[in-house]
C-alpha cells in the first residue's frame, strides 16, 4: 500500500484499507471454526479478553462474564489456547 493511503481510511476494490477501517471490515466472514462458550467453567480471568486479536470478546455485566462478537471473531483459536478453564472450545 502507497503510505499516503496509511494516513487515513481508503476504499480500494478489496475493501477499506488504513486507520479506523477494522469496525467496516466484518473479519467475522473468515470463521471456519467458532469459540463454543462453557459459562459455568468461565472464572472470568479475561484472558481470552486480553488476547483476542479482534476485540471481538466483550466483557459483560455481573452475573454474566464474556461474550463474543462473531461479526468480528474471525475463528482464530487464541482465545481456546489461552483460557486457563477449558471453557472454549473451537468447534466447526
Ligand atoms: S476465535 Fe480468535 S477472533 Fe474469535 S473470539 Fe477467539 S481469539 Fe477472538
Ligand atoms: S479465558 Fe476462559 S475462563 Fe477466562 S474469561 Fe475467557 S472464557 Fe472465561
Amino acid at each position: 500500500m502507497p503510505l499516503s493511503l496509511a494516513t487515513k481510511p481508503t476504499k480500494t476494490d478489496s475493501g477499506l484499507v488504513g486507520p479506523g477501517s477494522s469496525v467496516e471490515n466484518k473479519t467475522g466472514s473468515w470463521r471456519t471454526f467458532t469459540p463454543k462458550y462453557d459459562e459455568e467453567a468461565c472464572n472470568n480471568c479475561l484472558m481470552c479478553w486480553f488476547y483476542c486479536p479482534d476485540a471481538a470478546i466483550k466483557r459483560l455485566e455481573p452475573p454474566k462474564k464474556v461474550g463474543f462478537d462473531m461479526d468480528y471473531c474471525k475463528g482464530c483459536g487464541i482465545c481456546e489456547e489461552v483460557c486457563p478453564a477449558d471453557a472454549i472450545e473451537m468447534v466447526r
